[in-house]
């Protein structure tokens, strides 16, 4: 079972309290009876000092006295001490000689027979004997004998003084009612005292608590509110600190975190563009050995079939068959023209190239084109006041410039659409091309620029375009890529440095 800091507290301040207001009561309880006893033992000493040749005056030798009246007078005389029960006069042979009755204040004690003899050893006490004798009912009774001297000095006879210690306990009883009084209301004041300190302690600490615990969550936010000068105050100031620094720490951690996202994003990026490179190098050296060695036997083969073709103009079967070979001659000589430009796409002429006006040179090239008569391309010549400079070989951007057009007219069939779109951003360059093609499927969109990657029908595509265009591209200082898939057809971003001098 788990005990509050501030219960705790309340209970040992209280059980505290409680023996310190006990012990305070009884030292003063004692101290306090002491000294009425010690008051009422030296005022009867006094008084039966004083009274017992008062009372043997009377006495003169007969017991009782002969004369009624001296007898009365003692008695009114002794009556003087409140406190006394009785007195009674001894011979030193211990003898009563004579025991007055009990005082009117105290008919009723009880008094034991024991009490009214004295012992023998007493009587020959040549002192005042001072005794406390406790009756049956645990009253307590003060027992004063004192010895009385003949004019010779010899001892003639002992007064006996029996005296009530009732004034001093009916004092002592009402003093521990007030003590206990006082120590109620003390006991209350102070509890109510602990408690309110305790409430004090404890509330501020359950709270730094729960705040510990919502930072434990993750909720870094958390701060408390405690504003006190004392060492809670300093404890809330310190776990405001120490939020406050979890609070940067998260903060400088994420910031580290998505920079390292950031780095490893690239990282990947430039991995795999050093793969493509690498597979297309490797490529291109293969392609270029195989295409050098088929170049020219198809080509041979090319120039018989034409020669052969001459001579068989009056056969149209022949003919045809020969133009089939003639075709397919060509169709090798693309591809392995296309292949051996990989192997030589390094290039060094490096000129200002004006990208507005080369789109417009190759788009009015491609129009009389059969495939390109339905095709309709928009380009904002206003964007021709843009800077549209780049450096680079004119030859080979256009190339790039003439397969993305060739790729959207084919994805078309001939009919739609291309619109052409330039941008400045920073220092680079950016064209969009966007046909009203059918687009590129999702499971393609990766790898469209792969060498050999085609979805057109044997014959029509090599799938060379897009990864040649890329690497020109890159070559260039430039990137290729398709965009997020758009409402309708593809699109193509080519982004290409500007030439140093018309950098915005
Ligand atoms: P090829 O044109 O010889 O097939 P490319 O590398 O130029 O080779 O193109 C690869 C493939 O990318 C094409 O076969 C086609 O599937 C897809 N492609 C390229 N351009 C477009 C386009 N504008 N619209 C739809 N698909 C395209």
């Amino acid at each position: 079972m788990t005990v509050s800091l501030g219960k705790r507290f309340f209970i040992y301040t209280g059980v505290v309290l409680i023996a310190v207001l006990f012990l305070a009561f009884a030292a003063l309880e004692r101290n306090q009876s002491r000294q009425w006893e010690t008051f009422l033992q030296s005022q009867n000493i006094s008084f039966a000092r004083f009274a017992t040749p008062e009372i043997l005056k009377q006495f003169r030798g007969a017991f009782p006295p002969s004369d009624e009246t001296q007898l009365s007078y003692v008695y009114d005389f002794l009556g003087f001490n409140r406190d006394l029960i009785l007195f009674s006069i001894f011979s030193p042979s211990g003898k009563v000689l004579f025991q007055s009755a009990q005082f009117p204040d105290f008919i009723d004690t009880v008094l034991s027979e024991s009490l009214l003899s004295v012992s023998g050893l007493r009587l020959k006490t040549p002192r005042v004997s001072v005794q406390t004798e406790h009756l049956l009912n645990k009253q307590r009774v003060l027992d004063l004998l004192v010895p009385a001297f003949g004019p010779t000095g010899e001892h003639i006879l002992s007064v006996r003084y029996l005296v009530s210690f009732d004034l001093i306990d009916r004092r002592l009883t009402d003093m521990r009612v007030q003590f206990l009084k006082i120590g109620v209301f003390a006991l209350l004041g102070a509890t109510l005292l602990a408690a309110f300190v305790a409430r004090r302690i404890s509330r501020p600490l359950a709270e730094l608590a729960v705040g510990a615990r919502a930072i434990g969550q993750g909720e870094l936010a958390t701060r408390s509110a405690i504003e006190r000068n004392d060492e809670i105050g300093a404890l809330a100031r310190a776990f405001n600190e120490m939020a406050e620094s979890l609070c940067l720490s998260r903060a400088a951690l994420t910031e580290k975190n998505s920079a390292l996202y950031l780095a490893n994003e690239e990282l990947k990026q430039v991995q795999s563009q050093l793969i493509r490179s690498e597979r297309l190098a490797a490529i291109g050296q293969l392609a270029a050995g195989v295409s050098h060695e088929i170049d020219n036997p198809v080509g041979i083969i090319l120039g018989y079939a034409e020669l052969l073709k001459e001579d068989l103009q009056g056969d149209p079967q022949k003919g045809a068959d020969l133009q089939a070979i003639i075709d397919e001659c060509h169709r090798c000589r693309r591809i392995t023209g296309g292949l051996l430009s990989f192997s030589r796409i390094q290039s060094d002429s490096r000129e200002d190239v004006d990208l507005s006006v080369l789109i417009t040179d190759t788009i009015a090239s491609l129009q009389p084109q059969k495939l390109f008569r339905n095709v309709t391309f928009k380009f904002d010549r206003s964007a021709s006041k843009l800077p549209c400079t780049v450096a680079g070989d004119s030859g080979r951007l256009r190339q790039v410039l003439v397969n993305l057009f060739l790729n959207a007219a084919q994805a078309m069939q001939g009919e739609g659409s291309i619109v052409l779109s330039l941008a400045v951003q920073s220092d680079l360059l950016s064209l969009t091309v966007s046909d009203s093609g059918p687009g590129v499927e999702d499971q393609f969109r990766e790898q469209i620029f792969e060498p050999f990657f085609s979805t057109k029908a044997s014959g029509e595509g090599t799938g060379l375009g897009l990864s040649l265009c890329r690497r020109l591209v890159e070559d260039h200082g430039g990137e290729l890529s398709l965009e997020p898939k758009a409402a309708a057809g593809a699109c193509f971003k080519l982004t290409l440095p500007l030439a140093k001098e018309k950098t915005l």
